[in-house]
């Protein structure tokens, strides 16, 4: 079992990589959009092996059901619904299912969430 200190240092890593991972995705997708779902999973893989949890900024980047890298106008559909709990409806367009990101809470965490 890794100390404290490594543990903190193992999930900054993490964290980075799997931010390199998405901006990487988003830099092939136009190109290649199959190396860009390949990212996804890479950055999963890193998530589950060091259990981090993806940052709620890039939890809309893919698709929770196929796990494709998603840009929308390409390949999914986000809108802004207020009733019930306001939320983003994202539909992924290759699997064809919708995700739900509640809204709240969102003000106080970072600038990147816009
Ligand atoms: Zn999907």
């Amino acid at each position: 079992m890794p100390c404290r200190r490594q543990r903190v240092e193992v999930r900054r890593i993490a964290l980075e990589r799997i931010d390199r991972l998405f901006e990487a995705a988003d830099e092939v997708f136009h190109v290649d959009p199959v190396l860009s779902h390949r990212y996804v999973e890479l950055a999963r893989r890193i998530s589950m092996r060091c259990r981090v949890r993806i940052p709620r900024y890039l939890r809309r980047r893919f698709c929770h059901y196929c796990y494709k890298f998603l840009r929308p106008g390409v390949n999914c559909r986000v809108r802004v619904a207020k009733r019930r709990e306001p939320h983003v409806a994202v539909t992924c367009l290759e699997c064809g299912k919708t995700m739900r990101l509640n809204l709240r809470g969102l003000k106080d965490e970072g600038k990147r969430e816009a």
